[in-house]
């Protein structure tokens, strides 16, 4: 056929932050025919061929049944001008009543950073509100603040060969053998005598298979044992005292806080819940090797001191100027393939754009000059969790979700849809027809799923890939960049957005970027910022910053010591461990922990479509250690609920006993929802406890009562 006659076109995966380069063979016509599978893209720096089995079983769920087709206003299909002038219409007024901030947005990792950009700019250029955040928020965004305080940016140093050439690789937070598969393949290939592995995670995950040595610690006990390791090498001649004098501040203030708590290994390990022996060889291989590599993920940033556990690690980095060398670093995993786009354009609520904040100083002034606009906010918007309590409470008359599922995903969720059943107008654009999120949305927009939309994402390591279409548009759908573009328009901005492709989106995305960047700033796209729609079009993939400096991109940054400080210096951060507030009181309490399946996305929106994906774990389950389950009373492979302090949620599903569990600690998967179970929403348990520098929530960590059914 046609079909198969197509040349196949370089795309990338729309799941992990590892970012992987697909091939996939454009279809024309009809979209349930059978489609060729995907492969991998050898010529892609992120995967060079390889695909999980996620990424492999993508040609599963392409067809157009289930996909959002054409724009509804309450339920009726309307046509696409009707419900364009209905968006605008309910912004016009709710702007005109009650004032731009009763408008918000929250958007998504899902979104293409050209989508991103869109709308960041109308919002904060010019609607004029700043309540716009995403679900980058549960996923990232202590590595942020982190990244931030230590660095003055957000900027994540190494690169992926990093975690290859490290000599000690420390894995903390992160099931990468589940969440960042490919990633993970690269690390395990790359083993050699002498490499070791070190997994910090309370369970023995698939990734404690490749540890050398797995701490399973105590949940929410992260920073003391960083903060312990701190002390350890000043104590042991480990630090690197020429690098911490020439190119760091707060190292005495940072080392002084770690002795306040526990610090000495005996303590630690008392504290931890861990063998003191294996915390002192943690401590010793760490300081006897100069290619570390620390890699972080949701287990730390999912926290409310999510903020504090990253800066206990980039310490430890630093003094030991152990950072933006190859093989040694501190390595933050982005979750979502776009987690780190949206932060670029300024997507988060506390940022406003192009990595300025809104206290850059003259930021506000020469963003609004550039966009032509004299509505930015003056300070920042509500965080996720804020956000949804703003809605709560009444203040938000306009709530436009994009590309995500808030009613599954976000902590307390049946005060998440409470909050948006009586929010005057939701509008939610997406591309998966019925999620919990779509069932309550008053506009509903189709917007182009991965296939149909064309524009670019960033994956964990900075590189800049293209996703390309090779589909046709299921029913009436557009791009989202389109969407807010005519939005704008009808708002009387026309000039603001007249955008005829992506890659316009991209080249002033680019051109921002590099607005009155003295050089301090290494989020920098200057040499992409005069793309012909051709080079556009063959982008290959590229590291950020891409500038004068650096036209080709650049795999490491801070090699020479210059951070992105006012000064160039970078910043220890004194951080004194917080443990959990919430602890297990009564008979049958226990602590949750929360997490991905391996073949499963977010809230299985797309996965479930594929038969290939469900058969891995077909049901939601609960894991316990199997002495737990004898002592609550319950059978593995029988059913038990478990219910929170709050009573609002209940979470049903299989018991499985499970040895790698720590005993008094439950875990369950986050993907389930009201579209494929009946009541197994682990969200609807997790109560919405935030970091109070990232406000990100404590998705890892809480108590639960668990019982037989
Ligand atoms: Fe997709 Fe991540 Fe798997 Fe790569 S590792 S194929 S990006 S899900």
């Amino acid at each position: 056929s046609n079909q198969t006659l197509q040349q196949p076109r370089r795309t990338t995966c729309p799941y992990c932050g590892v970012g992987c380069g697909v091939m996939a063979t454009p279809q024309a016509g009809d979209r349930e025919a059978d489609s060729p599978p995907v492969s991998g893209d050898k010529a892609h720096p992120a995967n060079f061929g390889r695909l999980c089995v996620k990424g492999s079983s993508l040609h599963e769920t392409t067809g157009s049944q289930g996909q959002t087709l054409y724009p509804r206003v309450l339920g009726s299909r309307v046509s696409w001008d009707r419900a364009l002038d209905e968006v605008a219409g309910a912004i016009r007024e709710a702007v005109e009543s009650h004032g731009p901030e009763s408008v918000a947005f929250y958007l998504s990792g899902q979104l293409l950073t050209e989508d991103y950009y869109a709308a960041n700019k109308l919002a904060k250029g010019f609607i004029g509100t700043p309540h716009v955040d995403t679900n980058s928020r549960l996923c990232m965004s202590s590595a942020v603040a982190a990244h931030k305080r230590a660095f003055g940016e957000d900027v994540v140093p190494g690169c992926y060969e990093d975690l290859e050439l490290a000599d000690l690789l420390v894995l903390t937070g992160s099931n990468a053998a589940w969440n960042h598969p490919v990633l993970y393949q690269r690390m395990k290939a790359a083993d050699r005598p002498g490499r070791r592995v070190v997994v910090i995670d309370p369970r023995r995950t698939a990734t404690a298979e490749l540890a050398d040595l797995h701490l399973a610690l105590k949940p929410g006990t992260d920073t003391l044992l960083f903060n312990g390791l701190l002390v350890w090498l000043a104590d042991t001649g480990a630090l690197d005292r020429g690098y911490i004098e020439k190119h760091c501040q707060g190292f005495d203030e940072a080392l002084a806080a770690a002795r306040c708590g526990a610090f000495a290994p005996q303590q630690v390990a008392r504290a931890c819940d861990l063998p003191e022996q294996d915390v002192v060889t943690f401590y010793r291989w760490f300081a006897d090797t100069a290619r570390t590599v620390t890699a972080f993920s949701q287990g730390i940033n999912q926290s409310s001191t999510g903020t504090d556990k990253g800066n206990a690690i980039i310490n430890c980095h630093l003094a030991t100027g152990r950072i933006g060398r190859s093989g040694a670093g501190p390595f933050s995993l982005t979750g979502q393939p776009n987690a780190m786009g949206g932060r670029e354009v300024g997507g988060l609520a506390n940022t406003l754009a192009a990595h300025m904040e809104y206290d850059t100083p003259g930021a506000r002034e020469r963003v609004g000059g550039f966009w032509g606009t004299d509505r930015i906010p003056r300070a920042p918007g509500h965080k996720a969790v804020e956000l949804f309590d703003a809605v709560h409470r009444g203040e938000i008359k306009v709530l436009w979700v994009m590309g995500t599922n808030p009613a599954v995903s976000l902590p307390d969720s049946s005060h998440i849809r409470e909050a948006m059943k009586h929010c005057p107008v939701v509008i939610v654009s997406d591309c998966i027809a019925r999620t919990d999120t779509t069932e309550l949305a008053d506009i509903l927009l189709p917007a182009e799923g991965w296939g149909e939309k064309d524009g670019t994402v960033t994956n964990s390591e900075r590189c800049i890939s293209r996703q390309r279409r090779f589909l046709p548009a299921a029913g009436d759908a557009r791009a989202d960049w389109r969407i807010l573009a005519e939005v704008g328009k009808r708002l009387g901005h026309g000039d603001a957005f007249r955008w005829a492709t992506a890659a316009d989106v991209f080249r002033e995305h680019a051109r921002l970027s590099a607005l009155d960047n003295d050089g301090a700033r290494q989020f920098d796209l200057s040499s992409l910022a005069h793309l012909t729609d051709d080079q556009y079009e063959q982008l290959s993939p590229v590291q950020w910053p891409v500038n004068g400096k650096h036209p080709r991109g650049c795999a490491r940054l801070y090699a020479d010591g210059r951070f992105s400080t006012n000064d160039g210096r970078a910043r220890f951060v004194a951080v004194q461990p917080r443990v959990p507030a919430a602890q297990p009181e009564q008979a049958g309490e226990v602590i949750i922990n929360t997490g991905r399946i391996r073949d499963q996305w977010h809230t299985m929106t797309r996965t479930a479509r594929s038969p290939r994906l469900v058969q891995h774990r077909s049901e939601p389950f609960i894991d316990l250690h199997p002495d737990d389950v004898v002592h609550l009373g319950l059978e593995a492979g029988g059913l038990a609920r478990l219910t929170g302090r709050n009573d609002q949620g209940a979470f049903l599903g299989r018991v499985r006993a499970e040895p790698g569990q720590r005993r008094g600690e439950v875990f369950v998967p986050i993907h389930w929802n009201g579209q494929f179970s009946l009541g197994a929403l682990a969200s609807s348990l997790i109560v919405p406890v935030t970091d109070p520098i990232s406000g990100q929530p404590e998705s890892k960590y809480g108590v639960v009562s668990v019982r037989p059914v």
